[in-house]
């Protein structure tokens, strides 16, 4: 069998800190059967080394990180002349995935030539006001991502977006966007690909299953994240494939061959 099975992995490998269940086993299954597995994940909070060794952690598989796209990454994509130093307004994987990427940061806001917004957990007001402010001055606004939420045990929580719209309303400037389901992200995993079709499995209808669709993918809406029934998926972004969790996915791939 040959092609790409494109991965999230909030909400599809791991939800907060523990596995779904058959995830490890999974993937195993997949690439055992010779397609190739490349993770997307809009989580801009770690670099593609940490997401690897906590992926393998916890679910028992191993990517190469080589194989892990963040949309850090993609916001590295974005950069034009005159953007850089980069402020990033988000945790540390973010500054340390650009640097990998050899653009230049900035913890200055004053300096910015772009205030780049992700996941923030120690989001505050004084954030929010250095960023609006370098935004105001000229410095261009990209946003990793735009979810809401991301799945936890415990349910729904702040997700990027949350902090995006914070910085969007107080600079009154729409940001950029790098993450699914936006351009700059297909084209960070388009050179992973192999030859054959696309598999984009997420479990976020307006993130993953729109994503797939912008890129010309399968889309695979997985039910172990943010949605519970296919039934509650927006009109426009059904996806082509409905599965429980990863687990079921290598025998109905193996149905379709
Ligand atoms: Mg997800």
């Amino acid at each position: 069998m040959t092609g790409t099975v494109v991965l999230d992995v909030d909400g599809v490998l791991l939800l907060g800190g523990e596995p779904i269940a058959g995830s490890g086993e999974a993937m195993a299954e997949l690439e055992a059967a010779g397609l190739r597995l490349v993770v997307a994940t809009n989580n801009a909070t770690r670099t593609p080394a940490y997401a690897s060794e906590r992926i393998a952690r916890l679910t028992g598989y191993r990517l190469d990180p080589s194989r892990i796209v963040t949309s850090t990454m993609a916001i590295g994509r974005m950069l034009r002349p005159g953007d850089e130093p980069v402020y990033p307004m988000a945790e540390p994987g973010m500054a340390e995935t650009l640097r990998d990427g050899g653009v230049a940061v900035t913890g200055d806001p004053a300096a910015a030539g772009t205030v780049a917004v992700g996941l923030d957990r120690s989001f505050d007001y004084d954030r929010v006001t250095a960023a609006a402010r370098a935004i105001h001055r000229g410095a261009r606004f990209i946003a990793s991502n735009t979810d809401a939420t991301f799945p936890t045990p415990q349910g729904p929580a702040p997700g990027a977006g949350a902090m995006v719209a914070a910085v969007a309303t107080a600079s009154g400037v729409t940001p950029d966007v790098a993450g699914k389901p936006h351009r700059p992200m297909i084209e960070t995993v388009a050179p992973l690909l192999a030859d054959g079709p696309v598999w984009m499995v997420g479990d976020r209808p307006e993130t993953d299953m729109a994503f797939a669709v912008a890129a010309g993918w399968t889309s695979v809406l997985a039910l172990s994240g943010v949605t519970a029934r296919a039934s509650d998926v927006p009109a426009g972004l059904e996806p082509a494939l409905v599965i429980d969790r990863l687990a079921d996915l290598p025998a109905l791939l193996a149905q379709l061959r």
